[in-house]
C-alpha cells in the first residue's frame, strides 16, 4: 500500500530545506576516520592544522546538503535531454554547477600555478564522498573533469597546460574521457579511431565512442575531451594507442573560444538510472586534436586519469552507500510494524527489530570500512608527492596502486548492497518509485561497472598489483595491518588476525597459480578482493574504536559488528579463492552449448 511521501525532518543546515529524500554530510565521521584510520597528520598535512580541514568540509557539506542534494530527484524524474543535436541538463542543473564553481570546488587538488589550491588528495575525497552522496548523476560532470586535469597536468605540452588548465580547475570548462567504442570495452586493444599527422601540429580525429559521460551538455562554454586514438602507422594493440586533447569549440592562442570543431553528439543513451547524467555517443569526424604525452603512450597517459577516475567511483560509491544507509534509517524510525517485547506502544518502529538492526549495522559498517580505504587510498596518493624521501614516496605510489582497486571495487560494490538493504528496509515501499529507495538501486549499480568493471579490478588486483616490487608492496600492507592491531584489545585482534592469516594465504596461493595455472588465479580474483577489503576495512574500524575516549561508544559498537560479522567471512572467503577457483575451471561443461 503506497502511504504517501516520505519526509524525513532534518536539523537545518544554513539554508537546507526540508525535502523527501534528505541527505546529511557526516562531516565529523569523516574527519574521525581521516585522523585515526587514514593518516590525516599535522608533519604531512600542515595546510590542514587548525581546524582548516574541518572548515572546509562544513562548507563542503552546505554546498552538498543545501544546492546539490535538492536536485537529486529531479534529476531521475527529468532527466538530461537530447533534442536536434543538443544536450540540456536537468532543471536546477546548470544553477548548481555555477554555484559549486564558484565555490571554487573544482581546484582543491589542483596546483596552485593552474589556479588550484594545491590542497591533499585525502580532503577532496571527503568532498567527492559528499558530492555523490548529495547527487551522484550531477557529481560525474566534476569527477570527470578531474581526471582529465590530472592526466594533462602530467603529461601535457606546456602550451596545452597553459591554454586549458586554468579553464578546467575554474570549472569554467569541463573535461571527458573517451575511450570506450562499440567493439572496445575492457579491452582497449581494439579501438579503432582514427588519428592523422595534418602537418601543422596538430591531428585529425576521425571515430566514434560510446557512453561518454557528459560529452556534451550545457553546463560550460567548451568542452575538452581526451581522446584515445590510433595513429596510422601505429603498432597492433594496446601499445599503438595515444591520447589527444580534442576540444569541442577551437580555441585561439589567447583562450578566446573561436568555430566549433568537426565532432558531435549523435544521441544520449535511456538508462537504468543516473538519468541527470548524460551518456553520450561522440561522433569525431576529422575533429582537430593535439597530442598529449608522446605518440603510442597515450594508455600510460590514460592510466592517471583513470587511477584517479577509479578512486573517485569508489568515493562514489561510498556518498551512494551513505545516502542508502541514511534513507534506510530514517525510514526504519519512523514505519511502525510488529511490537518488540516490552515496549509499552502497540506497535514498535522497525528500528527496533534484531534483523531490521542487521540491516541498518550492515549498510553503517560497511560504508565506514570503505570509506575509510578509499581514504587511505587518498593519503597515499599524498604520500607519494609528499612524502620526505624518494623511498618513502616510491613505496606510496606502490601502495597506492595497490589499493586502487580494491578502494573502487569495495566502494562501489557495498553501494549496491546498501542500495539492496535500503530497498528492503522499506518493504513493499522500497519497491515504489515514488518512495525513492528504488533510484538509489537503479542509480548506484552503474558504479560496479565503469572506469573498468569490478571484475576487472580484481583482475587488476590479482595479475598487476599483487606482484607489484616482486610481492613487497603486498608484504609491506600485510605488515602494516598486523602492526596496526598488535597493541589493540584482546577482543577484536584475534579475529583480524585470522583475517590477516586468510589474506596471506591466499595471497601466496594466487602469486603461485599465477606461475602455473594463471586461469585458477583469476578465477579466484574476485573473492580475494573482497577479503582484502574486509581485512583493510576491519582494521580501520578497530582504530577508530581505540581513538574514541569512551571504550563503550559507537566506533566501538561498530568495529565489533564490521570484525565479528562481516570481515568473520575472510576465512571462508579464503578458502573460496583457493578451492572454489579450481571448482570454477571444473563446472565449465556447464556452460557450453
Ligand atoms: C553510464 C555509463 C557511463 C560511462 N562513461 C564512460 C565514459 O565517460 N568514458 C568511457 O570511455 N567509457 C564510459 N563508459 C563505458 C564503461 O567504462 C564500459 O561500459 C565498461 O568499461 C565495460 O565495458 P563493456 O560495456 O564493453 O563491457 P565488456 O568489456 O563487454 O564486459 C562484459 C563483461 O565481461 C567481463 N570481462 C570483459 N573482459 C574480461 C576479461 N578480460 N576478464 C574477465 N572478465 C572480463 C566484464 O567484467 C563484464 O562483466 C560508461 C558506461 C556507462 C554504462
Amino acid at each position: 500500500m503506497f502511504v504517501g511521501p516520505i519526509r524525513v525532518a532534518v536539523k537545518p543546515r544554513g539554508p537546507v530545506r526540508e525535502t523527501k529524500m534528505v541527505y546529511r554530510a557526516p562531516v565529523a565521521d569523516m574527519l574521525f576516520i581521516m585522523t585515526h584510520a587514514a593518516g590525516l597528520t599535522p608533519d604531512l598535512y600542515p595546510d590542514l592544522s587548525n581546524g582548516a580541514a574541518a572548515a572546509i568540509l562544513d562548507e563542503a557539506a552546505k554546498m552538498a546538503e543545501g544546492a546539490l542534494a535538492p536536485l537529486f530527484r529531479i534529476g531521475d524524474t527529468q532527466g538530461a535531454t537530447f533534442d536536434k543535436g543538443v544536450v540540456r541538463t536537468s532543471p536546477g542543473w546548470r544553477e548548481a554547477y555555477a554555484q559549486w564553481i564558484a565555490g571554487g570546488w573544482m581546484g582543491i587538488t589542483a596546483a596552485e600555478d593552474h589556479g588550484g589550491m594545491g590542497l591533499p588528495h585525502l580532503l577532496n575525497a571527503a568532498c567527492l564522498d559528499m558530492w555523490n552522496g548529495a547527487n551522484m548523476a550531477f557529481a560525474l560532470a566534476p569527477l570527470l573533469s578531474l581526471g582529465a586535469i590530472e592526466a594533462l597536468a602530467a603529461h601535457g605540452s606546456d602550451d596545452l597546460r597553459q591554454l586549458y588548465l586554468p579553464r578546467l580547475v575554474s570549472g569554467a570548462w569541463s573535461g571527458t574521457m573517451n575511450l570506450t567504442e562499440p567493439q572496445a570495452g575492457s579491452d582497449l586493444s581494439a579501438l579503432r579511431t582514427r588519428a592523422e599527422r595534418t602537418g601543422n601540429g596538430a591531428y585529425a580525429i576521425t571515430g566514434e565512442k560510446i557512453y561518454i559521460t557528459y560529452g556534451d551538455h550545457d553546463m560550460t562554454d567548451n568542452i575538452v575531451h581526451l581522446v584515445l586514438a590510433r595513429l596510422p602507422d601505429a603498432p597492433a594493440g594496446t601499445r599503438g594507442i595515444s591520447l589527444f586533447l580534442v576540444p569541442k569549440f577551437l580555441v585561439g592562442a589567447d583562450g578566446a573560444i573561436g568555430a566549433r570543431n568537426a565532432l558531435r553528439c549523435g544521441g544520449i543513451e535511456h538508462k537504468m538510472g543516473i538519468h541527470g547524467s548524460p551518456t553520450c555517443t561522440m561522433l569525431y569526424e576529422g575533429a582537430a586534436g593535439w597530442l598529449i604525452g608522446e605518440e603510442n603512450r597515450g594508455l600510460n597517459c590514460m592510466f592517471t586519469m583513470m587511477n584517479n577516475a577509479r578512486l573517485a567511483v569508489g568515493l562514489q560509491g561510498v556518498g551512494m552507500a551513505d545516502r542508502a544507509a541514511q534513507t534506510a534509517l530514517a525510514f526504519a524510525r519512523e514505519r511502525k510494524q510488529g511490537r518488540v517485547p516490552g515496549d509499552p506502544a502497540p506497535m514498535s518502529a522497525i528500528l527496533r527489530h534484531p534483523d531490521v538492526q542487521r540491516m541498518l549495522l550492515s549498510m553503517q559498517a560497511a560504508t565506514a570500512a570503505a570509506r575509510a580505504i578509499c581514504y587511505m587510498t587518498a593519503n597515499a596518493i599524498d604520500l607519494s608527492h609528499r612524502g620526505e624521501t624518494a623511498d618513502i614516496r616510491r613505496a606510496a605510489q606502490e601502495r597506492a596502486g595497490l589499493l586502487t582497486p580494491v578502494a573502487k571495487a569495495y566502494g562501489s560494490d557495498i553501494a549496491n548492497e546498501n542500495a539492496s538493504l535500503c530497498v528492503q528496509v522499506f518493504g513493499g515501499m522500497g519497491f515504489v518509485e515514488e518512495a525513492g529507495a528504488a533510484q538509489l538501486m537503479r542509480d548506484a549499480r552503474i558504479a560496479a561497472i565503469y572506469e573498468g568493471t569490478n571484475g576487472i579490478q580484481a583482475i587488476d588486483l590479482v595479475t598487476r598489483k599483487l606482484s607489484l616490487s616482486e610481492g613487497t608492496a603486498f608484504r609491506a600492507e600485510v605488515a602494516r595491518l598486523r602492526a596496526a592491531v598488535d597493541g589493540l584489545d584482546a577482543e577484536l585482534s584475534p579475529r583480524l588476525m585470522e583475517a590477516f592469516d586468510a589474506l596471506e594465504h591466499a595471497g601466496g596461493w594466487l602469486t603461485a597459480r599465477l606461475a602455473d595455472k594463471p586461469a585458477a588465479a583469476l578465477a579466484g580474483a574476485a573473492p580475494f578482493l573482497r577479503l582484502f577489503a574486509l581485512a583493510l576495512g576491519g582494521v580501520a574500524l578497530a582504530q577508530c574504536a581505540q581513538a574514541e575516549a569512551d571504550p563503550q561508544g559507537r566506533w566501538r559498537g561498530l568495529a565489533r559488528f564490521y570484525v565479528f560479522d562481516m570481515a568473520s567471512h575472510a576465512t571462508a572467503l579464503a578458502r573460496g579463492v583457493v578451492d572454489s577457483a579450481t571448482a570454477v575451471l571444473g563446472a565449465s561443461a556447464w556452460l557450453e552449448a
